[in-house]
């Protein structure tokens, strides 16, 4: 068995039943984007959806991108603006 597919097949008997599939495609790269995110979200806080919807790791990449966000909470265009001017960046749109 090839390297990478025994550490897929080791994550997999350490999450759990119920977040198997979504991480499986992520893993196989047959998931959007957004699935990977949310598989990825899952992992990091130990499969509490409500610690994903909850994250304070504001700072984290995926932060904006984050499922199970209230619509409150959601990228707005005053967090876009505040984003791009504390980075600096001319960042687009379509870019966020
Ligand atoms: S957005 Fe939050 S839950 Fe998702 S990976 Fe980043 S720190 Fe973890």
């Amino acid at each position: 068995m090839k390297k990478r597919e025994k550490q897929i097949n080791e994550r997999l008997t350490q999450m759990p039943r119920q977040y198997r599939k979504t991480y499986q495609r992520a893993a196989a790269g047959s998931a959007s984007p957004r699935m990977a995110i949310k598989a990825f979200c899952q992992e990091c806080v130990g499969w509490q959806r409500e610690e994903i919807k909850n994250c304070t790791g504001t700072a984290c990449p995926l932060f904006l991108y984050r499922p199970y966000q209230s619509s409150s909470s959601k990228r707005t265009e005053s967090s876009r603006e505040a984003l791009c001017a504390s980075t600096g960046d001319k960042l687009s749109e379509k870019a966020l």
